[in-house]
């Protein structure tokens, strides 16, 4: 076997370290031995890279256990209060920013108004709300591992750039340049419900799953899809755009475009006008007027109308992708009981055969924070070399 050559071995090294904090993270506290019986590792390659993570601070070690005679073991495991992370979450009229430590555990949460989204004004609002929730949770700025924005549009991860977002008018635009620029640390960015998806295989409930769809109902409809345990993106960054799958041939009008887009039947605002062609005598202006209204047999026939309409995209999402887990977030959650009874009916009876029997459909109540925090477990796991981006 030839010998490697310098630059190989940093890349087995970066792969060890890769595998390691992974196994730590989704199995840990593991001792020395552990983690050489579950990686294949040699005892040698093991030795070097926990002492390398211990020195960053990212892994601790700890006497646990009393054992009988001799020394106990010592068991490793992941140190989240090593660094921070801030996450923000872009709106057409405001960001909302988190700090939270390395298991996506929020630390504080603030929201600034915006009067516009250029650009320049996100930057700089970004920037200084950085400053502000350091300040406020008193964290060194050298502390800080890394930023992660989450936006509703086409985002080429990679490049760091926001191809093209209807919300926000962008077409092109390298917002994680500018905000590494103005803040000093690595930005990721990714599509909201991607950082989402992502936060949910790091801590949530897709922590031991592997293929997911993380469902957002709301202002729009979307999914973000875990594949082989990585969020899977597409060629050019637009999988998953599960609002504008088609469930009505010439329909309604959608904000992309097109007709007879998901969203412009099942999002909040749709159902907001359709219950005003519907009842025009109820008046209804928002949401919660409609919720209100959900004993009018009008009203409840659109609800379950509209939760038909997902839980059958979702069967022909289930049907493409087979997952092993639903998890179904956003604003929308409120909708209650006759938007997703009937969505979990229309998605087993439209399911082909078998694949929705025994699927878990879990609907996550999402706090004010939700969003920023998925956007900060971008970050995350980037500081980590995780396997989900
Ligand atoms: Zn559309």
């Amino acid at each position: 076997m030839r010998s490697l050559r310098g630059n190989d071995q940093s890349v087995v090294r970066a792969l060890n370290r890769n595998a390691i904090l992974n196994m730590l993270l989704r199995n840990g506290p593991l001792s020395r031995v552990q983690l050489k019986d579950h990686s294949g590792l040699s005892g040698a390659a093991i030795t070097a890279v926990v002492a390398e993570l211990i020195e960053d601070g990212l892994v601790e070690e700890q006497a646990i256990g009393a054992s009988t005679g001799g020394r106990p073991p010592m068991m490793l495991s992941v140190n989240y209060s090593a660094r921070t992370a801030v996450g923000f979450k872009l709106m057409e009229r405001g960001l909302d920013a988190v700090l939270t430590n390395l298991s996506g555990e929020v630390h504080a949460h603030i929201h600034r108004d915006l009067p516009e989204t250029s650009p320049e004004t996100v930057v700089r609002t970004a920037s200084s709300m950085t400053t502000e929730l350091l300040r406020q949770c008193g964290v060194p700025s050298d502390r800080l591992a890394g930023v992660g924005m989450g936006l509703s549009g086409v985002i080429d991860v990679v490049a760091g750039v926001c191809t093209h977002s209807s919300y926000l008018q962008w077409r092109n635009v390298p917002i994680a340049a500018l905000l590494e620029q103005a803040i000093g640390v690595p930005v990721v960015i990714d599509n909201d419900v991607n950082a989402f998806a992502a936060a949910e295989r790091l801590f949530g409930h897709g922590r031991h799953a592997l293929h997911l769809a993380v469902v957002s109902v709301g202002r729009g409809i979307g999914s973000g899809l875990v594949a082989n345990g990585r969020v899977y993106r597409g060629a050019s960054g637009g999988a998953g755009e599960l609002g504008h799958t088609v469930t009505e041939r010439r329909g309604r009008l959608c904000d992309c475009g097109k007709l007879g887009c998901l969203e412009a039947y099942a999002s909040e605002p749709a159902l907001v006008s359709r219950a005003q062609e519907l009842a025009a005598d109820l008046n209804i202006l928002t949401i919660q007027m409609l919720l209100d209204h959900a004993a009018d047999a009008r009203i409840a026939a659109l609800l379950t109308d509209a939760g038909e309409r997902v839980g059958t995209a979702l069967a022909n999402l289930v049907n493409l992708f087979n997952p092993e887990l639903i998890v179904i977030g956003g604003e929308g959650v409120r909708l209650g009981e006759l938007y997703f009874g009937s969505l979990r009916r229309a998605l087993r009876e439209n399911a082909f055969d078998g694949l929705a029997n025994d699927l878990p459909v879990l609907l996550e109540p999402w706090g004010d924070d939700a969003w920023a925090r998925g956007a900060a477990s971008l970050a995350i796991s980037r500081t980590f070399d995780m396997e989900v981006n």
